[in-house]
């Protein structure tokens, strides 16, 4: 067995244990960081920002949201049944960190919205080939990469962290195993554990939440993220949390259809597996509040539903909701990957030539999706009575061509894990602090209740870069008292 020793283990380098690994090589802590990956940066590399409250780049752009207003709707939001100090520890500092990044190197292309309820807050990272989209992030988590080697850190990539050692109460190391599965004993005084949660795990997700994954669930899934820092920190004592998942719905479909999938986004007709309508279909820019309404429905499917009126009308103008992660600009692929969906015989995007073709083909109820398409209809003439949906976005369904994609609940990850307090310091199941013990991001996230806040968004890869970063600082006044005490 090989043995290191240092002041701080910090498990795993995705947002989270990047900005807590650098916050305490600042302070000149002696890092080691264990990724399991064989690079850092973990779900976040997909993403595109973090969310900031009072950012000089908002100040910039006039856009007045305050700390102050931030809490107020976060709260709201969630009913108040979430920890009120984290939120506002993570809230209040979520622009000092923007400023901290920039400082690093990081630079952004602005703080958008998601939609247009929700908070200009996104801190979207400036994409290396120029358009925005997914992917953005990486370039902050590579100069966050940078600036932790910089400062002195070792970081070792391929590295898993498969136990967390406690003596006599205290942390005092974590076992690994290297590239060549070498055990490896660091001896330390303090451990952030930053694993990002169990979205990798089929298993943990049905165990944990009300989802299963394929059937009712269909989440990204970033390997090797299935719960190993919760498993380690409840090893040594520590609390569990409530558990859910980040939700956002997706199509099932796993076809490279972006455009179609796009546009079947839009608020047009959608409809249960009853063949009626169950949603003001203007929340589907809401991504998490769609994929609840989903939730509630048989088999947690919706179907949208368009026509070659409708198709056309996009394909001249474009979509009427635009967002920046479909970010689609043309519609012009759609026909081409409608007819390679058809070719493929993809079940969840489906085109027919009648109404009772699309039922056949999707398993919705004929009768009762005849008489939704022609009291929708109606509606388009007058007003939509049921939902009271915005006349913009009333397109009738006459065919002759009519065009189906299935939706279900997706999600980015999970949520939830381990117990801590404001402090990020993990608590064990009688509220006590763990001395030593440290949990940020996503193992520890379960500030949003049973709803992810998309109203502010950036929220999660917010929440993760900040609970690191305050992780990271309390880890080292607690060693500087450690050693103090010691010494
Ligand atoms: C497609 C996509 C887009 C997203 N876009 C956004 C966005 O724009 N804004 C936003 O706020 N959020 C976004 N998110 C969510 C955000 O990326 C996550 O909330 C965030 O990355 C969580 O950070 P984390 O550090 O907690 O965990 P992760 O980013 O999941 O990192 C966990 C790391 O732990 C490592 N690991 C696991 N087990 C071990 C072990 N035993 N030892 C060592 N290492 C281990 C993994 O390899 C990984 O690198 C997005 C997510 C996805 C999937």
């Amino acid at each position: 067995m090989k043995r290191m020793e240092c002041d701080l283990v910090v498990i795993a380098a995705g947002p989270a244990g990047l900005a807590a690994a650098n916050a305490a090589a600042e302070k000149e802590a002696r890092v080691i960081v264990l990724e399991k990956a064989s690079t850092t940066g973990g779900a976040s590399n997909m993403g595109m920002g973090p969310l900031g409250i009072e950012t000089r780049i908002q100040r910039e752009s006039l856009i007045g949201i305050t700390k102050e207003e931030a809490f107020r709707r976060f709260m709201d939001y969630t009913h108040w049944r979430v920890d009120a100090r984290l939120v506002r520890e993570y809230l209040y500092k979520s622009g000092s960190t923007i400023d901290w990044l920039q400082g690093m190197g990081v630079e952004f292309a602005g703080a958008f919205k998601y939609f247009p309820e929700s908070e200009a807050t996104w801190h979207i990272v400036k994409p290396e080939n120029g358009e925005i989209g997914p992917r953005a992030a990486s370039g902050m988590l590579r100069v966050m990469t940078r600036r932790l080697e910089e400062l002195g850190a070792q970081l070792l990539l391929e590295t898993p962290a498969k136990k967390i050692l406690r003596e006599n109460g205290r942390i005092v190391g974590v076992l690994a195993t290297d590239k060549t599965g070498e055990e490896i004993r660091i001896d330390c005084s303090a451990v952030v554990v930053a694993t990002g949660g169990f979205g990798d795990n089929p298993e943990m997700i049905k165990q944990y939440t009300q989802y299963e994954y394929g059937k009712n669930m269909f989440s990204f899934r970033i390997p090797g993220v299935v719960g190993d820092g919760m498993k380690m920190a409840w090893d040594v004592g520590a609390a569990k949390t409530d558990f859910n998942m980040e939700v956002a719905y997706s199509s099932p479909s796993q076809g490279d259809y972006g455009t179609v999938k796009a546009v079947h986004c839009q608020p047009n007709l959608c409809v249960n597996l009853q063949g009626e309508r169950f949603v003001n279909e203007e929340v589907m820019s809401n991504t998490t509040f769609f994929s609840n309404a989903l939730t509630t429905q048989k088999n947690s499917f919706g179907y949208s539903i368009i026509d070659d009126s409708i198709k056309n009308y996009y394909i001249k103008n474009g979509v009427d909701k635009f967002n920046l992660v479909s970010h689609i600009r043309s519609c012009d692929g759609y026909d081409a990957e409608m007819a390679a969906a058809q070719k493929a015989g993809d079940p969840y995007v489906v085109a027919a030539d009648s109404i009772e073709e699309l039922a056949a083909k999707t398993g919705i109820h004929a009768e009762n999706l005849k008489k939704t398409v022609a009291e929708y209809n109606a509606a388009c003439k007058s007003r939509d009575e049921l939902f009271n949906k915005d006349a913009r976005y009333l397109k009738p369904l006459k065919g002759p061509r009519f065009y189906c994609v299935t939706m279900a609940p997706g999600a980015y990850g999970s949520l939830g894990g381990i117990k801590i307090n404001y402090k990020t310091e993990v608590q064990d199941t009688e509220w006590n602090t763990i001395p030593g013990l440290y949990a940020a991001g996503t193992d520890a996230c379960t500030i949003f209740g049973d709803s992810y806040v998309f109203i502010l968004p950036g929220n999660t890869m917010g929440f993760a870069l900040n609970s690191g970063r305050m992780a990271g600082e309390h880890a080292v006044e607690y060693l500087v008292d450690l050693y103090s005490q010691n010494a």
